[in-house]
């Protein structure tokens, strides 16, 4: 099943890491961060579980460095903590980006959108409510792993009232190989919820109306205006801010601040198509660990090319 317009051109989905950290969608989101957190601490607990010594043994070590320093008369080292080197943490900016001319910028994305001329969004849909529910679910996995698993849920639970009235247990069950099954659960029934009490069922058009669900911020608001009404926007996700930062169009780290930048950039019109397209573009060549620069297009404007 591809994706069904809704009076609209294009627009995009998203993921993940790079050096400057990613931002997680929303307050009033369950937060999938917490749980990230607990599975990273239980993991730390084990690991060091698995290699530390007995406790003896470590009081003995302990004490031999404590005479050590005090014969010395060292004191002992603490640990600062870790900042990326190219992001000031003053001003929330990163410090070794490039920014290039309006000129150039333009001439970057006329080039990457010729690369992906069918760029759009790939999260499988047929309603605006299946895809805010997709969209929601898509945190922290990949597009495919949720069109794996919204058929049967949209078949279980086909709009917003179904979903809204559904057993939690169900849809747990379902959506479980997005992983993070718990909030995200939750979160779209919860959204489904607001939906039926606010909006009788149908999903609002405005950004304002959209952040104002459970679990939807303005990423996701953006992604539900441009692709399933047609109403400009930038989607910043992990990608749009990787790129935006490569190709020297923004120094800004925060999503909003980014968002505000490319605003000014490009005309309105444009704006959800290139979104969708820098995505693709970060997806498909500009990678977070190795860009693929060899094979890109404007590795001869790119501030941040690998290409001499
Ligand atoms: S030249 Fe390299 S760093 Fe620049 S956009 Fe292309 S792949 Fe990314």
């Amino acid at each position: 099943m591809r994706a069904q317009q809704f009076n609209s051109t294009s627009a995009p989905i998203f993921l993940l890491p790079i050096q400057i950290e990613i931002v997680a969608e929303k307050n009033q989101m369950i937060n999938f961060e917490e749980e990230m957190a607990k599975t990273k601490r239980e993991t730390t607990k084990m690991k060091v579980g698995d290699k530390s010594a007995p406790a003896s043994q470590k009081l003995k070590r302990e004490k031999s460095q404590t005479l050590k320093r005090e014969k010395t008369g060292t004191t002992m080292k603490t640990s600062k903590p870790k900042v990326p080197k190219s992001v000031s943490q003053e001003n929330d900016l990163v410090t070794d980006v490039h920014l290039v001319p309006a000129k150039i910028a333009h001439e970057m994305m006329d080039k990457i959108c010729a690369l992906y001329p069918d760029a759009d969004c790939e999260l499988d849909f047929a309603n605006p409510f299946q895809l805010l529910t997709a969209v929601i679910l898509s945190a922290q996995t990949t597009d495919a792993q949720v069109n794996k698993v919204t058929p049967m849920l949209f078949k279980r639970f086909p709009n917003a009232k179904a979903l809204a009235e559904a057993p939690l247990d169900d849809i747990k069950e379902i959506i479980r190989p997005t992983g993070y099954y718990n909030a995200k659960a939750q979160n779209i029934q919860r959204c489904a919820q607001a939906l039926v009490e606010k909006f009788k069922g149908e999903v609002p058009r405005t950004l304002e109306e959209l952040t104002s669900l459970p679990g939807v911020g303005r990423k996701t608001a953006n992604v539900v205006l441009g692709v399933a009404y047609g109403v400009p926007g930038w989607t910043v996700d992990t990608h749009v801010q990787r790129l935006s930062a490569r190709l020297g169009l923004s120094r800004n780290v925060d999503p909003y601040k980014i968002e505000l930048d490319l605003q000014k950039l490009f005309p309105s019109r444009d704006w959800s198509k290139l979104s969708i397209t820098l995505i693709w573009h970060g997806r498909r060549l500009c990678y977070a660990r190795k860009p693929e620069c060899e094979k890109c297009p404007i590795n001869q404007l790119c501030p941040s090319s690998r290409v001499p």
